[in-house]
């Protein structure tokens, strides 16, 4: 696996590249959920997976410097992974600018989890474009974890820069819990009490299936996490995919889910703190797939 650092260096490698490019962007700290999206890429001709802790998707400057960085050992993850380039750029040369074209999520920007987190996903896109900028892949791999990203990622960019966007269901740990970056931040009983958030989801999801009532589901996610006295919720928002479909104007996310009879997704997102550590999952409550 090559190491690459300069922006000039990686764009000069990608374009000489012959045949299929797939990149798995991340920001390090690497867990199963990471290894999930490596293993979807590994068929294709070349895999280049970037580390990248972008300060423009923090709106919290604690939350920024207590980000977890665990860079030997996420190398010796992408080696074993199928990695055959790692971009591990700069901060300096990354953010320069005079290069780099702030991609705006507007009011998709402002719903959700963006309400709580100004500024996040104009960061995220941002970065994610100089990424696909630089690198031209045909291919790019999310986790559903972060669902609005993957969905802006999806109707933001796919399009101008030809990349198809592969979709990867959250991986859990034995207890439910989402892998996380951040669970590394958790004691080993706050990451036990934790696992109320999936708990709740799933009950969310049972509740959804036999009721189909939306008021009834935020109620019955909202009591199942109650049963946690250290889970501090923030936020949880029952919708579906057709809120984002409409501001972005485009017909439904079915090209990037591509799951058939399915028009409209169902979703529970949610966000919380634990030990003072924030937690976001999400369920597609009508998915069988995701
Ligand atoms: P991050 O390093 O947190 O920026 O995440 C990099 C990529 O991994 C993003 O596409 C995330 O959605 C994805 N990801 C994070 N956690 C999980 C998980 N538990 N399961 C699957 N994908 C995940």
């Amino acid at each position: 696996m090559r190491i690459i650092e300069s922006l000039q260096e990686i764009r000069d490698i990608c374009n000489g590249l012959k045949g299929e490019k797939v990149v798995v962007p991340t920001m390090g700290a690497l867990h199963q959920g990471h290894v999930a999206l490596l293993s979807k890429a590994k068929k294709f001709d070349h895999v280049i997976a970037t580390l990248f802790v972008n300060p423009l998707q923090f709106n919290n400057s604690f939350d920024f410097n207590s980000y977890p960085d665990t860079r030997s050992k996420d190398i010796e993850i992408f080696k074993k992974n199928g990695v055959d380039i790692l971009f591990a750029p700069r901060n300096q040369e990354m953010l320069d600018n005079n290069h780099i074209d702030a991609i705006e999520a507007n009011k998709s920007g402002d719903i959700w989890e963006g309400s709580y987190r100004p500024g996040h996903f104009t960061g995220v896109l941002t970065i994610v474009n100089r990424i696909f900028e630089l690198i031209k892949p045909q291919h790019a791999v999310f986790g559903v974890k972060d669902l609005q990203q993957i969905c802006l990622i999806y109707s933001k960019l796919s399009l101008s820069h030809n990349v198809r966007i592969i979709p990867v269901k959250t991986a859990r740990d034995n207890n439910g819990l989402a892998y996380s970056s951040r669970n590394l931040l958790l004691s080993n009983k706050g990451r036990e009490k934790a696992s109320i958030i999936f708990k709740a989801l799933k009950s969310g999801k049972d509740y959804w299936n036999s009721h189909r009532d939306i008021d009834g589901l935020k109620n019955r996610i909202e009591e199942v996490l109650n049963e946690e006295a250290s889970f501090e919720i923030q936020y949880i928002k029952v919708t579906s995919l057709s809120e984002l479909s409409k501001l972005e104007k485009i017909d439904n996310f079915s090209g990037l889910f591509r799951e058939e009879g399915i028009t409209d997704y169902k979703i529970v997102m949610l966000a919380g703190y634990i030990e003072d550590i924030r937690l976001i999952d999400n369920l597609i409550v009508n998915s069988e797939l995701f």
